[in-house]
Parts: structure tokens; sequence; C-alpha cells
């Protein structure tokens, strides 16, 4: 946190070994952090940390994690957490696409019964992601590393799909005309073998592309990533099962009385 920003930067999306110690953690911020496998996932749930919210996840790419999937441990899993992820499609990946789908739409179906904060990989895959939420709407999809086109990204939005946005893909054009500010997040994708340090810098940079997106400040931009977060866990009531250090930011960004940061946009209704 520096001395711009009152609130610690959030970061929708990023990789994290479960045995990383809270010291080692401590200095990421707030993080949405992901798993590749139910047996990393099965690590990372029983947590406490303050500021790191631990998905369940079943990567695209992960043979080994494609092969050892399973809907009930998956569900087990997802009934101690706020989050999804990451899970998806990913047709560049050697893994038969009927074995991702397979497994992709056994968690929806579980996401379907418990609500969660679900973090989707869709890469060389928009189409197909988009149209299995279509089959199987879940509350709350958030896209990540999006690079669906400007239709795709139009029929996202309205099937209610946020976006959690990494430095790669926050120039597309997408993100000023077509998604409703309302709808971004910010995220790093860091790798499990970066240090959790640089986590803060790298959500830094995104706030600034996305502030040049959406003609706001950096701070501003943090603030509404918060405020995003919000209305996810609102919509999917998983207050509870955050930990407490960010909820906590949550009730405090939620309490604030300055007014909401919105762009003057209408949401696009194709
Ligand atoms: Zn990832």
């Amino acid at each position: 946190m520096n001395r711009v920003h009152l609130l610690p930067s959030l970061d929708a999306h990023a990789h994290f070994r479960p045995g990383r110690t809270p010291a080692e953690l401590a200095p990421a911020g707030a993080v949405l952090a992901m798993t590749g496998s139910l047996d990393e996932a099965a690590q990372a749930v029983g947590r406490r940390d303050a500021l790191v919210a631990w998905g369940v996840g079943c990567h695209p790419r992960v043979p080994r994690a494609q092969a050892g999937f399973d809907r009930d441990r998956f569900a087990g899993l997802v009934a101690r957490t706020a989050i999804i992820g990451e899970i998806g499609l990913d047709s560049g990946a050697r893994i038969p696409l009927d074995t991702q789908l397979r497994t992709f739409r056994a968690a929806l179906e579980v996401v379907a019964e418990l609500p969660r904060v679900v973090s989707i990989h869709s890469y060389r895959a928009t189409g197909l992601v988009l149209e299995e939420l279509r089959r199987r709407p879940v509350a709350v999809p958030v896209l990540h590393w999006w690079t669906g086109t400007a239709p795709e990204t139009r029929l996202a939005v309205s099937l209610g799909c946020y976006f959690s946005v990494h430095s790669q893909v926050a120039r597309r054009s997408q993100f000023r005309t077509a998604v409703p500010a309302e709808r971004v997040l910010v995220e790093s994708d860091h790798g499990w073998a970066d240090p959790p340090a640089a986590i803060p810098c790298r959500v830094e940079w995104v706030e600034h592309l996305m502030g040049q997106q959406l003609r706001l400040d950096a701070a501003q931009v943090r603030r509404l990533a918060w405020r995003n977060l919000g209305a996810l866990v609102d919509q999917t009531g998983v207050r509870e099962l955050l930990p407490p250090g960010m909820a906590a930011i949550l009730d405090r960004v939620a309490a604030e009385t300055v007014p909401p940061v919105a762009k003057q946009m209408p949401l696009p209704t194709g």
C-alpha cells in the first residue's frame, strides 16, 4: 500500500503454491488465489490467511488435474471456500476437449447449486466458454484474461459475466466500449514461482492501464475493483467464507460515502 492508496491492492487471479507461509504471502496484498488441481485445492482451502482467498480449481491445461477430477470431491471443497478457480476450457491444450468439457460442465453444475465467485480460463475457447455459460447460467462467472471478440464480449456482458483484466489485455478497446466499469476486476495471473511481493506493483500497472480506458485515476480503479468484488460477494452470498481481513475491507468500502465511480456508458443490450 502506498500513500496514494487507502486500500490494499486487489488481485482477482494469481497462483501461489499452497505451501507458502503466511509471512511470504503478506506482501502480496489481497488476492484471489487460484489452484490448478483438487489435490492443490485440498491443501489450500483449510488455510486461514488474512487477505488471501483460496479457490478450488481444475486447470484445463493440467492433464493430471483433469484426469483426477471428481465432482463430489470438488463439491466438498467448494463448500468450504468463496472462490472457484481456475476452471475453464483451452483449445490450445493437449487434453482432449471432451475431457475438458466434462470437467467444466460438472463444475458449473456444482456452482449452480453452490453460488461462488468463479474465475474462468478461456484461452482460444472464448466462444465455447460462453456457449457453456449460456447452457448452464451460474452466479457469478468472472472471465479471466479475456480475449474474446467485441460481439463475444457483449454476449458475455449480457450473460452477467465480470472480467478480471490482465496487463496483456488491458488496452483492448472492448474494455472501454463493451464492458461496464461495474464489471471490471484487476488481475496479475502471477505464477507459482514468482515472488508474492511483486503482486502489488503488477496490479498497480493494470490499474493505470484500465484508468486510461475508464478515464479514472489508478486509486479510483482500485476502489472500483473493491466495490465490484463486493457486488460479487453480495450476489453469491459468500461473505462468511471470505478471509476476515478481506471481508472487513469490503464492509469499509460498502460504508463509504464517496459517490460511486461509474463510467458514463449505457449497459450494452445485445
Ligand atoms: Zn491462472
